[in-house]
């Protein structure tokens, strides 16, 4: 495949906090690489008022710290332009076309086009029908849509916006962007899993006591907090991110590695995992939320943070336990926890093994292996195993071998931006997974509402309340990364 994509990207909320952080650096990074090259130019739409120059001026700033040269950072500036766009006016898409037609005969773009909504998604119904009554969708080349979560708020919501979306682009013109599936280690899942015999053998409940997926922020939620208020720990991250997780780690051995299968797979681990209600959620989820703590004077308790109201029931942790109805996960939980203000920042997957199987050395305090995916800030992978301790007697001891990724790993949007660009969707995800994944949200929240699972404090700069951890033990398990 040819390096250079031809392509004319329409970025809606141009002016936004994530196109300027994440979007203009990952186009940048592309360009340094070749695969965006001559022919590709950026209108970017927002409601102020800028002019191109002053747009440029814009993106050299964002990509200050990426550039090879000055001349680099304007020439590759001198690609982009700006409209001002009021969404709801047709007059506007009108504009947008004029500026379209012209920018891909300029630039040869073989009407090829990407239409970016980073914006909220309470817009993107009106965009989608909007570009398409304002004949803004491509005849010659490709359409493609990329959006990014919160993919409503709950199941109804999420279906509505697609039955929005799916009036202008087909589900294959629709790029749901997960960016944690943009990540260098979540990536390398599927190889880990598949491309290696040994592990692949043993990845069932027959060898597998448990596996664990920590998302944890040592972050409160700064300025944030009227969003955090509408939003909570639970659908911020376990509805997307966690969820995506678990599908990948849960998921049979797809026929192929394409967007389809993989696809399949995963909608089809969602559907097997079994569902918390009102009857067992305090079995399997733990809600928490931060307080204060007189070993961090400095940081304040979630209730007394901007935006947020002063009897707050909204969760800055959850942590949670599932178990899935397929035969290769007979009772092997899978525990995740996700929180603000937890001990550090970092992701991580665990993968604890079984040590109940007759062992020579049963006799000496031997460890049992894990396996962890270190996905960030570390990327790498860790093995614990048992070695004889050196020395004349004969004792163990549990060593880890690590090994880090080094060198360059591309940053999850610019990586997720190149697959939208050559339509390799196997990092995207699906409806189906979207609507799948509301529905356990959905059900731990109405349970939620009869106050069965009550908020549990925990301070500042721990990893989260007592019964997170009481959650493992009473499985005779323990938190790996602690
Ligand atoms: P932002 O508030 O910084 O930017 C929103 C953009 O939308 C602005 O350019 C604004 O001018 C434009 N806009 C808003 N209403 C408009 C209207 N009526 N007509 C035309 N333009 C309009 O928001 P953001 O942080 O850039 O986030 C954008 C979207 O991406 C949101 O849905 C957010 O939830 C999602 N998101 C953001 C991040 C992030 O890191 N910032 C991460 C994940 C998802």
């Amino acid at each position: 495949m040819s390096k250079n994509q031809k392509t004319l990207a329409i970025i809606f909320g141009g002016t936004g906090d994530l196109a300027y952080r994440k979007l203009y650096p990952a186009l940048y990074k592309l360009y340094q690489n070749d695969y965006l090259n001559k022919n590709f130019a950026v209108i970017g739409t927002a409601r102020r008022s800028w002019t191109d120059d002053y747009y440029r001026e814009v993106i050299v700033d964002s990509i200050k710290e990426l550039k090879s040269s000055d001349e680099s950072a304007s020439e590759f500036a001198s690609h982009f332009y700006y409209l001002s766009h009021n969404i709801n006016d047709a007059e506007n898409y009108r504009e947008l076309l004029d500026l379209a037609k012209q920018l891909d005969e300029k630039y040869k773009l073989e009407g090829n086009r990407l239409f970016y909504l980073s914006v909220s998604p309470k817009l993107f119904g009106t965009i989608a029908t909007q570009l398409k009554s304002g004949n803004l969708l491509s005849d010659t080349g490709y359409n493609r849509l990329l959006i990014e979560k919160p993919f409503g708020t709950n199941l109804k919501e999420s279906n509505l916006l697609d039955r929005e979306i799916l009036k202008t682009f087909t589900e294959d013109e629709i790029y749901r962007i997960d960016h944690y599936l943009g990540k260098e280690m979540i990536q390398a899942i599927p190889m880990l899993r598949f491309g290696n015999p040994l592990l692949k053998k043993i990845w069932n409940h027959h060898y597998i006591s448990n596996i664990q997926v920590t998302l944890a922020e040592d972050i409160g939620v700064e300025d944030r907090g009227g969003y955090y208020e509408q939003s909570g720990a639970l659908r911020d991250m376990v509805q997307n991110h966690i969820l995506q997780v678990v599908s990948l780690m849960l998921m049979d051995e797809p026929d192929c590695y394409d967007s389809q299968c993989v696809c399949r797979e995963k909608i089809t681990v969602l559907k097997e995992l079994v569902s918390i209600n009102e009857d067992n959620i305090s079995e399997h989820i733990v809600r928490g939320q931060y307080i204060e703590s007189a070993d961090y004077p400095e940081l304040m308790a979630y209730r007394s943070e901007n935006e947020v109201s002063t009897d707050s029931e909204v969760e800055t942790f959850v942590a949670g336990k599932f178990l899935s109805k397929n035969k290769n996960w007979k009772d092997t939980p899978l525990y995740f926890r996700t929180g603000k203000r937890m001990k550090g920042k970092n992701t991580q997957i665990d993968i604890v093994f079984k040590k109940d199987l007759p062992l020579l050395f049963d006799d000496l305090e031997l460890s049992k292996n894990v396996l962890s995916i270190h996905i960030g800030p570390e990327e790498g992978i860790s093995f614990k195993m048992n070695d004889k301790k050196a020395g004349m007697l004969l004792d163990s001891e549990a060593i880890r071998l690590k090994y880090k990724e080094e060198g360059k790993i591309p940053d999850d949007y610019e990586r997720l931006l190149l697959n939208a660009l050559e339509a390799n969707k196997t990092s995207f995800v699906h409806a189906e997974e979207v609507s799948e994944s509301w529905k356990h949200i959905d059900a731990i929240r109405a349970a939620w509402k009869d106050n069965k699972n009550p908020i549990e404090f925990y301070p500042v700069m721990t990893n989260g309340p007592k019964k997170a951890f009481e959650l493992l033990e009473k499985n005779g398990h323990e938190w790996i990364w602690d």
